[in-house]
């Protein structure tokens, strides 16, 4: 625990003495650690492209300037490291407004069914190209079936695409990511008939002293495969704070060497 300690002289009705007042920091003191700490992450992530793309840039002004095949690949690397600071940018972006946002429960009522149907059907391609078939179960399979819940649409989809987007880069080629939808009557972490979102993988899975970590920012189990991968390290964090400000429970669960399962948990409306 840390303490802030203020003493004073106090004098009046014939007596002097000293007030002596303690105050607990140790909030305030993780918060602002929390914060130099992010700072400094955030510095680094930036860095490390922005490092790159001066080193090519150099090289292309002098050494590779008229060497054709050279120029193609390093201005192949300097659109994904530019890529890279690019989705940085905006997944910071995100985080900041939703975690400004997460006070503010959202008023829209909205079919998650539909919502989910057209994220699958927008990450399709990308899954077919890494080789990942993308199946949907449950009520995610009946195309009558509508299941309303207050939720704000533009962030519900970034928790989709999030959690879908993870299944496919870290689910495997070849292997099959399922997204299934249930009715929960009655959950008990949230007191009301629930809506229970599932994307599975059959990847390699995370060991269980990660698990509880993920939601951090930029905590990934393996950075040089997350950045390898296009990720920033700040999609679950970004879930995280979406579900939160939906009243809603995020679950992992995994299997070393079987898969993971990553769960939402909403209230319905
Ligand atoms: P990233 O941009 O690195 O993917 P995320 O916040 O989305 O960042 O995920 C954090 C870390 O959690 C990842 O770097 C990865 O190590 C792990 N992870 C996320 N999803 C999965 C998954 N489906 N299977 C295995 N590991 C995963």
């Amino acid at each position: 625990t840390t303490w802030k300690v203020l003493a004073a002289p106090v004098s009046g009705e014939g007596a002097d003495g000293v007030l002596v007042s303690f105050e607990d920091t140790t909030d305030l003191e993780q918060a602002g650690q929390m914060r130099r700490d992010f700072v400094a992450n955030v510095s680094h992530e930036l860095r490390t492209p922005l490092t790159a793309l001066l080193g090519f840039i150099e090289t292309l002004k002098g050494a590779a300037r008229d060497d054709n095949a050279a120029r193609d690949r390093f201005l192949g690397i300097m659109e994904r490291e530019a890529g890279r600071m690019n989705r940085l940018v905006s997944d910071l972006l995100s985080l900041s407004r939703v975690e400004a946002e997460e006070r503010v429960r959202p008023v829209e009522r909205i079919d998650i069914l539909a919502l989910l149907g057209a994220s699958v059907a927008a990450l399709r391609p990308m899954a077919a190209e890494a080789g990942v078939t993308i199946e949907m179960t449950g009520e995610a399979a009946d195309p009558e079936a509508t299941i309303l819940v207050q939720a704000d649409p533009d962030q519900m989809t970034q928790v989709f695409n999030n959690l879908i987007e993870n299944a496919v880069k870290y689910g495997g080629a070849g292997k099959q990511v399922t997204v299934d939808v249930s009715r929960q009557a009655r959950d008990a972490s949230l007191r009301a008939p629930a809506v229970r979102i599932d994307v599975i993988d059959r990847g390699e899975g995370i060991d269980a002293i990660h698990i509880p970590r993920l939601t951090e920012r930029f905590y990934r189990v393996d950075s040089h495969r997350s950045r390898e991968k296009g990720g920033t390290g700040l999609g679950l964090a970004i879930v995280k704070h979406i579900v939160n400000r939906h009243r809603g429970r995020f679950r992992i669960e995994s299997e070393k060497g079987e898969g993971s399962k990553f769960s939402v948990l909403l209230p319905e409306s």
